[in-house]
């Protein structure tokens, strides 16, 4: 039960702090939250309309009039036709995207995208004021934050936002900080997929093993991912899809099917806006209709429009092929057989159609799971996800994904990641290293997490020596380095000399005692140093490799010296000299000037005395 109090100041009711679940969805956004009494995930509805319509469902359109103030949501998707060039949306296809990425797209968007620079990240012209995507989605964001708190009456600070299962760092970066601008903490991204999966159930069972195939096909958008759930951590083992695929597309072919049969005018619909806009909502309410019914018949502008289900269905037969094709490639990416799949979610608003769902069953040859409203589970599955992040269910699953990358000290305070960040857990990985001295008989092991290429940057997490290593000369003993983090989060370090066996391993864990704020941090200082780190690892790898070369030619004269020509010996001496002091400044360039010029020097005797030990050993010998 949930603790209400009463605010004395302002006399509203004051809840025991509540995590929304949100789908930023590309037509729709909504809200959903786990209901403090029933324990049920609801969706946030607007009871007394505020004039906003009273849907569950936000349209995610924005509309900017001349003074610049937005309206978001079914007031803003009437402009849609009417003010096309104030009026954005499909934000979500823009996140984390330059303009170069979505060129071949660009007339999908009727308002304006700056192309000036192709390379960076994209922005939208609306008047004279120039928005980015992070801008329009925390518009949005916003938007659904006012509602849920009018609707609940308490302050909503805290969200766990879904992504679709392909959006890469920089999309769900771009996510994460649009929800920090609406004043959200986004205490976590989860997958689409996931979040769906959880509003089936799917995966709250700690000791439950299944495989499942989410089918999303939403207004604009259509994905396949197929996930695994093991020990209550869900992993995406492959996806598909179509980003320029949904139900929109079946209310064009409707459109279409009007002008083809004469029953609209296609240069009236072109020349009058307004007829277009009502022709489309019309399709759109037909295509809705035929959901249910046989028949759809309306009057438009005077005129009669008419379409019935086994047309509708021819005419969308094409598209739903093409989601069929793409759940063929995405098992055959998996490495997994139909008969291997235990269950199928269906997500998005355009699954309602029967069409679609008697096509994904007939796929996949079972039942699929649609009890829930499709356009609801993404929601009702990421409060779900809040709920738990909230404490509210211990014994439940802990999802999670490193959030900054883990890896080791190497020689030179370099960086080496072994765990990249957005590393689902639990993972692990191994890498071997080497010795640097002969003889040496331990080595150090540093483990740091962070984005830097200088550990000095990073933070480190722990520290050990793995000692007993056998003697051998630098560069034979093998160490392997591996770390694993287990479901819930800890890491533990192994590093294991193979020649000989030796052992050694600690426990760390990774995420303690970073906050958010420290993250985004660590982040965002890896972006603005990402220019002097990459100066700073050039210059460490010349050290380095001056070091090693001075050794190997050190080594190599203890050995040859006696082979060597007297001058020969003093331009190596000099050469060496100036090496070593090279090493000591800041002059990347300097070292490996320093470096070649050690290098030509003593080429020419080390092949000559390699030739005279190859000759010498064949002495006597026949072939
Ligand atoms: P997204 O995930 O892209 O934001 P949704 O899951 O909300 O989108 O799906 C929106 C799409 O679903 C729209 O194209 C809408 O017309 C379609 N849709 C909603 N209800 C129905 C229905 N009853 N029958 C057919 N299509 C529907
Ligand atoms: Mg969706």
């Amino acid at each position: 039960m949930a603790k209400i109090g009463i605010n004395i100041a302002t006399g509203s009711l004051q809840k025991e702090e509540m995590i929304v679940g949100i789908d930023l969805g590309t037509t729709n956004s909504l809200i959903a939250i786990i209901h403090p009494e029933s324990r049920e995930a609801t969706i946030l509805k607007e009871v007394d309309g505020m004039g906003k319509g009273a849907g569950a469902l936000v349209p995610s359109v924005i509309h900017f009039q001349e003074t610049g103030s937005a309206e978001v949501g079914e007031l803003a998707k009437d402009y849609l036709v009417a003010d096309p060039g104030n009026t954005i949306f499909s934000a979500k296809r823009l996140m984390g995207k330059s303009f170069n990425d979505i060129r071949d797209h660009a007339g999908f968007f009727s308002y304006k995208i700056i192309d000036e620079n192709p390379e960076s990240l994209v922005k939208v012209q609306v008047g004279n004021k120039f928005y980015s995507p992070i801008d329009l989605s925390s518009i949005i964001l916003k938007e659904l934050k006012q509602r849920a708190e009018h609707i609940l009456k308490t302050p909503v600070n805290k969200a766990v936002i879904t992504v679709p299962a392909y959006f890469n760092d920089a999309q769900r970066q771009a996510t994460r900080d649009a929800g920090k601008l609406a004043g959200l903490e986004v205490l976590r991204i989860i997958n689409e997929p996931t979040a769906a999966s959880l509003a089936y159930g799917l995966g709250l069972d700690r000791n439950e093993q299944k495989t499942i195939a989410v089918y999303d096909l939403g207004g604009g958008t259509f994905d396949i991912s197929i996930l695994r759930i093991t020990d209550g951590v869900f992993e995406v083992l492959s996806t598909h899809g179509d980003t320029y695929l949904g139900g929109d597309d079946f209310d064009r072919a409707i459109m279409d099917y009007w002008v083809s049969s004469n029953q609209l005018d296609a240069t009236e619909l072109n020349s009058n806006p307004s007829d277009m806009q009502s022709a489309r909502l019309a399709a759109e309410r037909a295509k809705k209709q035929l959901s249910k019914g046989e028949h759809f018949e309306t009057m438009v502008d005077g005129r009669r429009l008419s379409i019935d289900k086994s047309t509708f269905e021819g005419l969308i037969e094409g598209l739903i092929n093409r989601t069929l094709d793409s759940c063929k490639l995405a098992l055959k990416d998996a490495g997994l057989k139909i008969t291997e799949i235990d269950a199928i979610v269906m997500v998005g608003g355009s699954t309602r159609v029967p069409y679609v769902k008697k096509a994904v069953t007939g796929f996949f040859g079972r039942e699929v799971n649609d009890s829930l409203n499709p356009d609801e589970v993404v929601a009702l599955g990421a409060a779900i996800q809040a709920d738990i992040l909230a404490g509210n269910n211990r014994d439940f699953l802990l999802l999670d994904i490193t959030p900054l990358s883990l890896g080791i000290e190497t020689s030179g305070g370099l960086m080496d990641v072994l765990i990249p960040r957005n590393s689902k857990i639990p993972t692990r990985a191994a890498r071997q290293y080497t010795t640097q001295v002969d003889g040496q008989a331990g080595m150090r092991i540093s483990v740091f997490q962070g984005e830097r290429d200088l550990v000095q940057h990073n933070r480190k997490l722990a520290e050990f020596i793995l000692s007993g290593i056998p003697g051998m000369p630098a560069g034979l003993a093998k160490v392997e380095i591996s770390f694993m983090i287990d479901a819930d989060g800890i890491l533990t370090v192994r590093a294991k000399e193979l020649r000989s066996g030796v052992e050694q391993s600690i426990e760390v864990k990774p995420q303690y005692g970073l906050t958010d704020a420290d993250v985004e941090r660590m982040l965002s200082d890896s972006i603005t140093h990402a220019e002097s780190d990459i100066q700073a690892r050039a210059l460490g790898e010349a050290r380095n490799e001056g070091e090693q070369l001075l050794k190997t030619t050190e080594r190599f004269l203890q050995k040859n010296s006696a082979h060597l020509t007297h001058q020969e010996l003093l331009d190596t001496a000099h050469a060496m000299q100036a090496l070593q002091l090279s090493l000591t400044m800041e002059d990347k360039n300097l070292i490996l000037e320093k470096h070649t010029a050690l290098n030509e020097i003593s080429k020419p005797y080390a092949e000559r005395i390699m030739d005279e030990a190859v000759a010498s050993a064949m002495k006597g010998k026949s072939i």
